[in-house]
């Protein structure tokens, strides 16, 4: 039978390429339900093309019901999708804090969870991993790192398991400095990965890989200090499990999101080949280690997700107000990492987050760090 899939974020990067991967299994893969934003435009066509039967929006923009497809709005609209008995597969491709409500609703159906947005456990790890137990749930990650140590994990016993290696491309500055005059479309250029507007900023300040740091210690349940990063310029090479005999296992694929999409789609099968795939001999695969003065902020993720509790919530806020006011050409680059840092250092100071909190809580913490960095 077909997996019907509700796709959160249809108009975004993630949500495209999972289009195409639904594109490519016909006969695996039915959407029947999309979610986005703004981009009404692509939403139209999207629903042109797949006819899905629900679309829900944020707001409501007097987008109209077509014969075939009912639109709904907000969180309302989330639910009656995410609970019909329309839907097998929940996909969460939506950006930022906003796909935590959906996650925690998609864990409460009970149904299969994909998904790509890593700010929800960043921002409220400990609550999701609540409601995964309380729901004895798990979620399917897409990210690419998770997709690969996921995968490892199914198939290694956690007792023999010793660290995992996230790897980081490096972005545009690996290789190159960042000056008071770097440009938006530097920052925006990402040498190896093509993505939302959101995620490239945080690959070039390795915030990306920070938040990635946090996520794993959700997924897997690890340590901070099991969980190493590398710099792997050519990012096909995503994540590595050194087993306790030193063995490293790695799970190389080309970078593009449709393969880890596609094998969260069909976990814990794999699919037939569709999509091109990387030849080994092409290019030489190099690892180094971080170079720790150019990117503070993944050093700054591992001191709050240690500190744990709501620090990572406001770390989460912090960063998507400051580089939404990077996107919009009100802060230099150059200024970002140490802007983010200082914001949440003196936001933690003034309101000693505590560790244990609920739903409300989060959203109460996100907009007061909002208005915080507004005054700022
Ligand atoms: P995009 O910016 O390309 O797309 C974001 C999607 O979320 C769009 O569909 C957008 O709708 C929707 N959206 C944005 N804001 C809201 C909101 N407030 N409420 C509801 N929906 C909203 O992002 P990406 O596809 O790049 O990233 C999606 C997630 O996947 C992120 O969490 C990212 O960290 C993660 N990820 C992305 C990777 C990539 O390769 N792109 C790789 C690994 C993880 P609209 O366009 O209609 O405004
Ligand atoms: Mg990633």
């Amino acid at each position: 039978m077909k997996k019907r899939i509700f796709l959160l974020g249809a108009t975004g990067s993630i949500g495209t390429s999972t289009l195409e991967v639904i594109k490519k299994y016909p006969e695996h893969f039915e959407l029947v339900g999309v979610s986005a934003n703004s981009n009404l435009k692509k939403l139209e066509s999207i629903i042109r093309e797949f006819k899905p039967r629900y679309a829900v929006l944020t707001k409501d923009h007097s987008f109209k019901d077509s014969d075939f497809c009912k639109v709904l709005v907000g969180e309302k609209g989330y639910e009656e999708v995410i609970f019909s008995k329309d839907i097998d597969v929940i996909v969460i491709a939506i950006s930022g804090i906003a796909g935590l409500y959906p996650t925690i609703k998609a864990i409460e159906s009970k149904k299969r969870v994909v998904s790509a947005n890593k700010e929800s456990l960043v921002a409220a790890g400990d609550l999701v991993l609540s409601y995964l137990e309380k729901y004895n749930q798990n979620i399917i990650p897409v990210d690419s790192e998770h997709n690969a140590i996921f995968n490892l994990f199914s198939r290694i016993e956690k007792s023999f398991i010793n660290k995992i290696i996230l790897t980081a491309s490096g972005g545009p500055f690996l290789r190159k400095d960042i000056t008071e005059k770097t440009s938006i479309d530097e920052v925006l250029s990402h040498p190896t990965w093509n993505m939302g507007n959101y995620i490239t900023v945080n690959s070039a300040t390795m915030m990306n890989k920070g938040f990635e740091v946090i996520e794993a210690h959700y997924l897997f349940k690890l340590d901070y200090d099991k969980i190493d990063v590398l710099v792997h310029p050519q990012s096909l090479v995503h994540g590595i499990v050194e087993t306790i005999d030193g063995t490293n296992f790695m799970v190389a694929s080309p970078n593009d999101m449709k393969f880890p999409i596609a094998l969260a789609l069909f976990y814990p099968e794999i699919p037939e080949k569709k999509f091109k795939t990387i030849k080994l001999d092409e290019k030489p695969l190099e690892f180094f280690k971080v170079d720790q003065k150019n990117f503070p902020l993944l050093d700054f993720c591992y001191e709050m997700g240690r500190q744990g509790g709501l620090s990572t919530t406001v770390l989460n806020a912090v960063n998507e107000y400051f580089v939404d006011i990077f996107l919009k050409g009100k802060i230099k680059f150059s200024e970002l990492a140490k802007t983010i840092i200082k914001t949440t250092e003196k936001f933690i100071n003034l309101n000693k987050p505590q560790s244990h909190y609920s739903l409300d809580d989060v959203f109460t913490i996100d907009r007061e760090v909002r208005t915080f960095c507004e005054k700022i």
